[in-house]
C-alpha cells in the first residue's frame, strides 16, 4: 500500500493536540495544588495574627472592662463568715464558738483554714522559711484569762496595746494564727519577728495562700491595732488575691468597715 503523507500529518497533529491537552490539564491539576498548599501554609508564612485576621473587617476591637469583684459575697459581720471584720469597733458575741473545727499541729482552726496553712507553712519551708504554729483558735473564756494574766503582770496600758479584750479577738473565730520564727526564736511575738526570715517571707507570700497580715506599719491607725507581724488571718484565696491587685492594705478599707484605737462603747 502506498503511503499517504497526509494521515502522518493528521496523526501528528493529533498526538500534538492530546500531549497540549493532557499537558495543560497536569499544569492545571498541579496548579489547583499547588494554590491549595500556598492557602495552606498562607497562615504560617505570613505574620497576621490570625484572630484579628477573622475578625478585623466585621467586628471593631474593644475594650473588655475589668470584672468588678463582689464584695458581697460574704457578710462581713456574721462570726461564721470568712470574711468576718472583728476589731474594736465590733467585738464577738461572748457565746460565739465555730462548730468546725480541726486540729493542725496542736492548735485549733476551722476547717477551711487548715488546707491553706498546712500549704503555706510547707511552700515558706521549701523557701527556707521555718514557721511554727504557735496559736490558733481561742474561746472567750481563754481570751478574758490571758488578757487578765497579761494585766496583771504588765498592767492595764500594756495589756490594751498588746492584748485584745475578750470577745475583740479575731482568735474566738477560729480563722486567725499566731505564727513563730523558727530561726530567730528570741523574735517571737515580738516587733522584730517582720525582721526574721519568716516574717519577710510572710509579709510578701502569706497572700497567696489566702492569709492577710492582719495588722502591719501602714495599717496601725485603721486596725487599731499595733504591727504583729506574726498575726495572720485567713480570708480565702479569692479576696486576697482581690486585696493584692488592688494594694489594699486592711480589711477594713476593703469593706469600708470603721476600726481604729477606741474600743466601742470605750
Ligand atoms: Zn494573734
Amino acid at each position: 500500500m502506498r503511503p499517504r503523507p497526509w494521515r502522518s500529518v493528521v496523526v501528528a497533529v493529533l498526538a500534538l493536540v492530546a500531549v497540549v491537552a493532557v499537558g495543560g490539564a497536569a499544569t492545571g491539576l498541579w496548579g489547583m495544588l499547588s494554590g491549595s498548599e500556598a492557602s495552606q501554609f498562607r497562615g504560617l508564612t505570613e505574620s497576621v495574627p490570625w484572630d484579628e485576621a477573622i475578625s478585623a473587617p466585621t467586628i471593631a476591637p474593644r475594650a473588655t472592662p475589668e470584672p468588678t469583684f463582689d464584695l458581697q459575697q460574704h457578710s462581713t459581720s456574721d462570726p461564721a463568715s470568712p470574711w468576718v471584720i472583728v476589731n474594736k469597733q465590733h467585738p464577738v458575741a461572748e457565746e460565739y464558738e465555730p462548730t468546725d473545727l480541726v486540729d493542725v499541729d496542736g492548735v485549733r482552726v476551722r476547717a477551711a483554714v487548715e488546707p491553706d496553712l498546712r500549704a503555706m507553712v510547707d511552700a515558706a519551708g521549701a523557701a527556707g522559711a521555718r514557721l511554727v504554729v504557735r496559736s490558733g483558735f481561742r474561746s472567750y473564756a481563754e481570751q478574758a484569762a490571758g488578757r487578765a494574766a497579761i494585766e496583771a503582770r504588765r498592767g492595764f496600758a500594756h495589756a490594751e496595746r498588746y492584748s485584745a479584750r475578750p470577745g475583740f479577738s479575731e482568735h474566738q473565730t477560729g480563722l486567725a494564727v499566731d505564727l513563730d520564727s523558727g530561726s530567730e526564736p528570741g523574735c517571737n511575738l515580738q516587733t522584730c519577728f517582720t525582721r526574721t526570715t519568716e516574717g519577710v517571707w510572710l509579709a510578701e507570700h502569706a497572700w497567696e495562700f489566702g492569709f492577710v497580715v492582719r495588722y502591719t506599719e501602714a495599717n496601725t491607725a485603721v486596725t487599731g491595732y499595733a504591727p504583729e507581724g506574726w498575726h495572720l488571718r485567713w480570708v480565702g484565696r479569692e479576696l486576697t488575691a482581690h486585696l493584692h491587685a488592688e494594694g489594699i492594705g486592711s480589711l477594713e478599707e476593703a469593706f469600708g468597715v470603721v476600726g481604729g484605737p477606741e474600743y466601742v462603747g470605750g
